[in-house]
């Protein structure tokens, strides 16, 4: 039996990957922030509700201690993100002339510190996993190579905070697949999916967007690590 836990998982990509894991097979730990929304979702599922603040050191710890005393963990998924700068009706209003450090902070208090805190928090009960998988959810925007390319359609994305963040994230991916080489931990891009992250202007269904994430969380002990992928194959960093 594979015991799965997603950070971010009570809407979005995040749920739609609970739903196939559950659907597949794993024991699914629902990752929520808000505790309420985490047992209504998980409900839903036949998933496991876990309260979980990617922010918070103690909501982390606490979350950790749980997973561990219920039996461990074999896969995270590492979804929880935010788009500060993108404003409700989709549109990106904070680009390089509005950034501000607190924007910047906010953005990687989540997308990047957070990652961090639950992979420091987690690693040691993947590391007694047999077939330990981390999957953490990058995007496009993460690419150095694609936004510096006026000839792809992220070339004209003029937000700055969330694709470093994201930058930082496949970063982040690289060094902890070289330092867990038993483990298999990659970045994956969904693609523009109509979520509330990006008040549902993305052109694919969640349905779309979560393929590359659950396909990457059952990656076998000989699949890659390390790497950038999309539905379509690998990416450039
Ligand atoms: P979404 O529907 O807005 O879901 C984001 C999830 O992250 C929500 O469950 C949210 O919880 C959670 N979250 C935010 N801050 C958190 C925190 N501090 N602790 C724990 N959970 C937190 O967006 P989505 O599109 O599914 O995004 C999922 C991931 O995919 C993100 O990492 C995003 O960057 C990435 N991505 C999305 C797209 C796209 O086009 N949608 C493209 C590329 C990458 P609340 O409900 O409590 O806010």
């Amino acid at each position: 039996m594979t015991t799965t836990l997603i950070t971010g998982a009570n809407k979005g990509l995040g749920f739609e990957t609970a739903r196939r894991l559950v659907a597949a097979g794993h024991t699914v730990y629902l990752g929520s922030r808000d505790a309420e929304r985490g047992l209504r979702a998980a409900e839903r599922l036949g998933a496991r509700a876990i309260q979980l603040d990617v922010t918070d050191d103690a909501s982390v710890r606490a979350a950790a201690k749980a997973v561990e005393a219920d039996g461990g963990l074999d896969v995270l998924i590492n979804n929880a993100g935010v788009q500060e700068e993108m404003r409700d009706d989709g549109v990106v209003v904070i680009g390089a002339a509005e950034l501000t450090a607190d924007v910047m902070r906010r953005t990687f208090e989540t997308n990047v510190f957070g990652m961090v805190r639950v992979l420091h928090a987690f690693l040691p009960l993947l590391g007694r996993s047999a077939a330990p998988v981390v999957v953490n959810v990058s995007s496009g925007l993460g690419s150095l190579s694609l936004v510096a390319a006026p000839e792809t359609p992220t070339y004209a994305y003029p937000g700055v905070a969330y694709p470093a963040s994201k930058a930082a994230v496949n970063m982040v991916t690289v060094q902890y697949a070289k330092a867990f080489p038993k483990m298999r931990i990659n970045a994956v891009e969904p693609g523009f999916t109509a979520t509330d992250l990006n008040a549902h202007t993305g052109f694919q269904s969640v349905e779309q967007g979560a393929e590359i994430i659950v396909r990457m969380a059952q990656v076998g002990a000989d699949g890659p690590t390390g790497g950038s992928f999309d539905a379509k194959g690998t990416l450039p960093w």
